[in-house]
């Protein structure tokens, strides 16, 4: 599995829609200061399932969205779609290709795809994450992640090579069946006060 495309439009500099083809192995962008590199990652994190305006460098959610320029009257909508190759089977999809998409509107609407139909939010995150892909999985390191990785404690590069390693779904999923044995649990304890108060 690789990153086949990006597909780039209304997302912070690339007002005109851009199409990025990437090849397996190592791609490097290159360009002037200010030209729009990071811009890029940060397109790929958002559609990673990135939810914090601050980690994309800005103060708000809609700060995404391409606000004009010089020449260019800003846009309403910013579209970013990641392009999965899944020729390997890698992804637990049928398809040998997998689109994603998220869409933010300047009213803050969002919207998700995946191979180009509507989805939740959940049902992209829940795939990226059983493929071990996602925002916390280390699939993106930003800058400065490498240093606080070398600086960090024993117990928390634990942590962190536990989520690398995919032990992050099974440890969620182990949460959620441990919140829904509580509940069944105090079901059981509330039948039983109802039948021996019926004795
Ligand atoms: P450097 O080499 O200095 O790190 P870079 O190539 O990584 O630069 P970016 O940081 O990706 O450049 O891009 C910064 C540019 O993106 C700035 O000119 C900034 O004005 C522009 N930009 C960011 N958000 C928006 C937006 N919402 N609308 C229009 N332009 C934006």
């Amino acid at each position: 599995m690789y990153l086949k495309r990006l597909e780039i439009s209304g997302f912070k500099s690339f007002a005109t829609p851009l199409k990025i083809d990437l090849d397996p192995g190592v791609t490097a962008i290159v360009g002037p200061n200010g030209s729009g590199k990071s811009n890029v990652s940060d397109g790929v994190r958002w559609v990673l399932g990135e939810q914090s305006a601050k980690q994309l460098r800005g103060s708000k959610m809609e700060d995404i969205i391409f606000a004009g320029s010089e020449s260019r009257k800003k846009v309403n909508l910013a579209e970013v779609t990641l392009v999965l190759d899944n020729e390997d089977g890698h992804m637990s999809s049928e398809y040998v290709e997998i689109s994603m998409t998220r869409r933010l509107f300047r009213t803050g609407e969002s919207e998700y795809y995946l191979n180009g139909t509507a989805c939740r939010r959940k049902d992209l995150l829940d795939l990226l994450i059983d493929s071990g892909l996602g925002k916390e999985a280390y699939s993106m390191i930003g800058q400065g992640e490498v240093e606080k990785i070398l600086s960090s404690k024993p117990e928390e590069r634990r942590v962190m090579f536990e989520d690398a390693a995919g032990v992050l779904k099974y440890k969620s999923r182990k949460q959620q069946s441990e919140k829904k044995l509580t509940e069944t649990k105090d079901n059981l304890q509330r039948v039983e006060d109802i039948l021996s108060e019926l004795e």
